[in-house]
């Protein structure tokens, strides 16, 4: 299978006045079209910095990742939005919906620069009734559950059928049945549509699920 993200070496430090941190110590990772990778690890390992180095949110101190053969940090950063908005979803632990906005609008919402509002509110539609939310579309968020909140941005995040969709411990603030609802819709999705998943998770339940289970441990993914 085709390679679609393939990181280098990716260094990643934070400086917290004189002391320095060093989170990332030179992690490679290559993925291939199709492929779901898990990846584990203790709390503060650098499982999210890495997910938001992979996905183009945040600039390494070293290291490259390609995207389909293109430097994502080698773009410009207009073009590395683009990048983001057009090819990467993003689920969060925090669901990160915007609460004057109801779900459908919440969904709808990545698409509204790219389609017609119309087609946007359509196609919205139809991701809500796949994970079980048809009758909720004009709920504001803080109306919902915290699982059908997830299950929304789990929508969103496929609004703009990206080929690439990262998750950071998607079911982390949920009860582990509302979790495995959300992951029961995620990998469904994820198989149905052919998406390629890199998954942070704690566990390691859920891991199993994934066609490829990574650590990340003293800064190295093994
Ligand atoms: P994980 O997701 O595995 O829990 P993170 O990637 O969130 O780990 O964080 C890795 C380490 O980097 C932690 O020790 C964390 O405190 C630190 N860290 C994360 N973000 C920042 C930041 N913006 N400034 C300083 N330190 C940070
Ligand atoms: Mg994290």
């Amino acid at each position: 299978m085709e390679t679609i993200l393939k990181a280098e070496s990716i260094r990643r430090t934070y400086s917290i006045g004189k002391t320095t941190l060093d989170v990332l110590k030179g992690v490679s990772l290559e993925v291939r079209i199709g492929e779901t990778v898990s990846i584990m690890g203790e709390s503060g390992s650098g499982k999210s910095t890495l997910l938001h180095v992979l996905g183009g949110l945040d600039t390494p101190k070293e290291g490259t990742v390609h995207f389909k053969g293109q430097s994502v940090y080698g773009m410009s950063s207009a073009r590395r939005a683009r990048f983001r908005a057009e090819s990467v979803g993003f689920v969060f632990q925090s669901f990160h919906l915007l609460p004057e906005l109801d779900i459908l609008e919440n969904v709808a919402l990545p698409a509204m620069a790219m389609r017609s509002a119309g087609d946007a509110k359509k196609r919205a539609k139809d991701l809500l009734e796949e994970v079980g939310l048809g009758s909720r579309i004009g709920h504001r968020p803080q109306e919902l559950s915290g699982g059908e909140q997830q299950r929304a941005a789990l929508a969103r995040s496929l609004m703009n059928e990206p080929d690439l969709v990262f998750c950071d411990e998607p079911t982390g603030n949920l009860d582990s049945k509302t979790g495995d609802k959300v992951l029961h819709y995620l990998f469904q999705l994820v198989a149905d549509r052919g998406h390629t998943l890199v998954l942070v998770t704690h566990s390691k339940d859920v891991a199993e699920r994934c066609s490829r289970q990574l650590f990340l441990k003293d800064g190295l993914l093994i």
